[in-house]
């Protein structure tokens, strides 16, 4: 299932690849966060790239417009096929980081994160956001759109009203999914089945598949239910 994507939330290269080996055949690809990249590197990058997999580099770069746009040609130079940028971090930064992107022959994506499903109202409060977090999210997205990005991601709960904001061409890339109630610290979660139907582009799944007792069977099941869309 191409949509799908794999958060590798895991601490070494040995427990990545054992994954990716175990998910490969059922997966669109394979997120690596600040977590595992800051431990392993680019040579893991590699091992994946080498493999075939799409990598999804989910750094959240956010920095002046040429530093973001040097780190997204070398994600690019890795084979990266996605990357994140903070759309906090403006217009002028994220048009940096497509028109970097774009320079290789098959375009690694920019994805721009909006607003962190950590901050709520009292945390925006204190950076200085004073609208609604909704209307700080819708912002943002807008600014991705002008910045001519390929999409951003969003919690499950936003995605009806972004879908219908940003027109049917972004790309919208949604973590937070949860097939039944977990307990964890995802609260605004949506099933599988749903996520696609209210216009999500890729599910991020992290720990219902890769602490499941069977990864593969657990992939295999949240693909049936978003096949069944
Ligand atoms: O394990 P789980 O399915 O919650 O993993 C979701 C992945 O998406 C994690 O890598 C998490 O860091 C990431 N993420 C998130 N919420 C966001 C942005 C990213 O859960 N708003």
């Amino acid at each position: 299932m191409d949509q799908l994507l794999i958060a590798l939330d895991v601490d070494s290269s040995a427990r990545a690849m054992e994954l990716a080996d175990e998910l490969r055949d059922v997966v669109g690809g394979f997120k690596i966060g600040s977590r595992l990249f800051t431990a392993e590197g680019p040579t893991l990058v590699n091992r994946l790239v080498d493999r075939g997999d799409r990598v999804f580099l989910d750094l959240k770069y956010h920095d002046i417009p040429s530093t973001v746009a040097s780190a997204i040609r070398a994600a690019s130079a890795l084979g990266v096929w996605m990357v994140t940028v903070h759309a906090s971090g403006g217009v002028a930064m994220m048009r940096a980081a497509r028109e970097a992107a774009e320079e290789t022959r098959d375009s690694t994506r920019v994805v721009g994160v909006t607003v962190l499903t950590s901050f709520d109202e009292a945390a925006c409060g204190e950076v200085g956001i004073t609208r609604p977090v909704a209307d700080q999210v819708d912002a943002l997205a807008g600014l991705a759109l002008r910045a001519g990005i390929d999409g951003i991601v969003a919690s499950p709960l936003e995605l009806g009203r972004l879908r219908a904001l940003c027109g049917p061409d972004f790309l919208i890339v949604t973590p937070g999914i949860r097939q039944r109630a977990a307990d964890d610290d995802q609260s605004r979660t949506l099933g599988p089945k749903a996520a696609v139907r209210a216009g999500a582009s890729y599910l991020v799944v992290g720990r219902p598949i890769i602490a499941a007792d069977a990864p593969r069977a657990a992939a295999e099941e949240i693909c049936a239910e978003m096949s069944s869309a």
